[in-house]
């Protein structure tokens, strides 16, 4: 999800392949051109996906090129008789086929050395509209290219559709063009956030947001945490650098303590980094997270320098034994209350003789809720020697894994949040 409210470009993707209509085979393409254009600043639009149809591409075209700037393709661009992608842009774009003359000598060369000998329709993919800008290809023999309307507003961009082609041709060539090349040097960050829902992100923001067309910024939500992506295209790098460290600045007087990494690390690794940094250790108790917790921690390379257990405890009786929960809090409170927890993360800090004892419990759903305590309710401790805090969130996606999830991020924060 993004909103921007700047002059960011939009795009489409349009994918041309009747395989990939038929399901035979996954549309690889378009997710890696989404994120990579997504990295660029660029809204992605529309995905759409056409067979090896004239008619049907000329249509999504048009339709693409009235709401879109930059729109990019994918296959259609080989020697065979189904691969018309190429003569459907350009009688869009009202240019016509020509032959090129850089290309073609190319291909001699190609098929030369690989001892092959070139038939015409070979030839044929020597032909690129005569006012397009050619990608060259050093990875297969069909080359891709750009070509802008005959006012210069709208680009179409076609690369091939194989995708390690498809790649290659988007980083070595196109990302060049799109990143900057004549409009400038791009800058950008992304700074990501836990605690704060999109909405309140947005108000917090707002007036940067619809104030500014450079730097752009761009929120971004899932599962609990924003992303916030502030970018900037001046003519030269530093320019670009300034005015982002700028609008960073202003960002982090508003949101600061939410803001958890500046440079797109996820919390897992930041909590990890401050743990191991200070030489701090830590032991968890989890209930309702099964040792998603445990998993999240040891996924960090590196990690076992601090990380001591994390005891999955989920059980009333295991809550005894291993942390010494006492049996009058479970059955004065519950085993989902703050008072188990802070008795949960005090328990494994002492079992473990670790700097930071963590605790999660709480009802993942579906069932199991009440209506003193509904489905997505988890508390949190954490304990040190010198005191203990909790936390309690309501988060119910309907969701078990996300719900669990959630959990886990905030008790990443808990620690986290033990630092600033
Ligand atoms: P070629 O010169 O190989 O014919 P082309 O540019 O004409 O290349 P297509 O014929 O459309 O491309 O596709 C070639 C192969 O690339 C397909 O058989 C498929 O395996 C793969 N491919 C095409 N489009 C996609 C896509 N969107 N995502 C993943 N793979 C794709
Ligand atoms: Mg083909």
């Amino acid at each position: 999800m993004s909103k921007e409210a700047s002059k960011a470009k939009k795009a489409a993707i349009i994918s041309v392949g009747t395989e990939l209509l038929m399901g035979e085979i996954t549309n690889t393409n378009t997710v890696f051109l989404s994120q990579k254009l997504n990295d660029l600043g660029i809204d992605v639009l529309f995905h759409h996906t056409v067979g090896d149809n004239p008619g049907r591409l000329s249509l999504v075209l048009k339709e693409s090129l009235a709401e879109c700037d930059l729109i990019i393709t994918t296959g259609g661009l080989g020697p065979t008789q189904d691969d018309m992608t190429k003569e459907v842009v350009c009688k869009i774009m009202r240019d016509e086929l020509v032959m090129n003359e850089k290309w073609l000598a190319y291909l001699y060369k190609r098929y030369e050395r690989r001892g092959r000998k070139m038939t015409d329709n070979n030839r044929k993919q020597a032909l690129i509209p005569s006012r397009a800008t050619m990608l060259f290809n050093e990875v297969g023999s069909a080359p891709g290219f750009v070509l802008k309307d005959p006012y210069g507003r709208k680009a179409v961009c076609c690369l091939p559709g194989p995708p390690r082609e498809m790649k290659w041709m988007y980083e070595n060539k196109l990302e060049p063009i799109l990143s900057g090349g004549e409009n400038g040097v791009l800058a950008h960050r992304m700074l990501r956030t836990f605690g704060i829902g999109e909405s309140s992100l947005e108000t917090a923001l707002l007036d940067l947001i619809d104030g500014q067309t450079d730097p752009t910024i761009a929120t971004y939500a899932k599962e609990g945490e924003c992303a916030v992506r502030v970018a900037s295209k001046r003519e030269t790098a530093e320019e670009a650098e300034t005015a982002v460290e700028n609008m960073v600045h202003l960002i982090a007087y508003r949101i600061g303590e939410y803001i958890y990494s500046y440079d797109d690390v996820d919390l897992v690794r930041v909590v990890a980094d401050q743990l191991i940094e200070r030489n701090l250790t830590l032991a968890a108790a989890e209930s309702c997270t099964g040792g998603m917790f445990g998993a999240a921690m040891t996924d960090v390379p590196g990690i076992s320098a601090v990380f001591d257990r994390s005891l999955v405890t989920y059980s009333n009786e295991a809550k005894m034994q291993e942390l010494g929960v006492r049996e009058e809090t479970l059955e004065q409170y519950g085993a989902v209350s703050e008072e188990t927890a802070r008795e949960m993360a005090e328990g494994v800090r002492e079992a473990s003789g670790a700097d930071i004892g963590i605790s999660v419990t709480g009802i993942a759903g579906p069932d199991g809720g009440t209506e003193e305590k509904p489905v997505g309710t988890v508390y949190y401790a954490l304990a040190t020697k010198d005191h203990t805090v909790s936390r309690k969130t309501i988060w119910n996606t309907g969701n078990r894994r996300s719900n669990r999830n959630y959990a886990v991020l905030n008790m990443l924060d808990m620690i986290r949040r033990e630092f600033i």
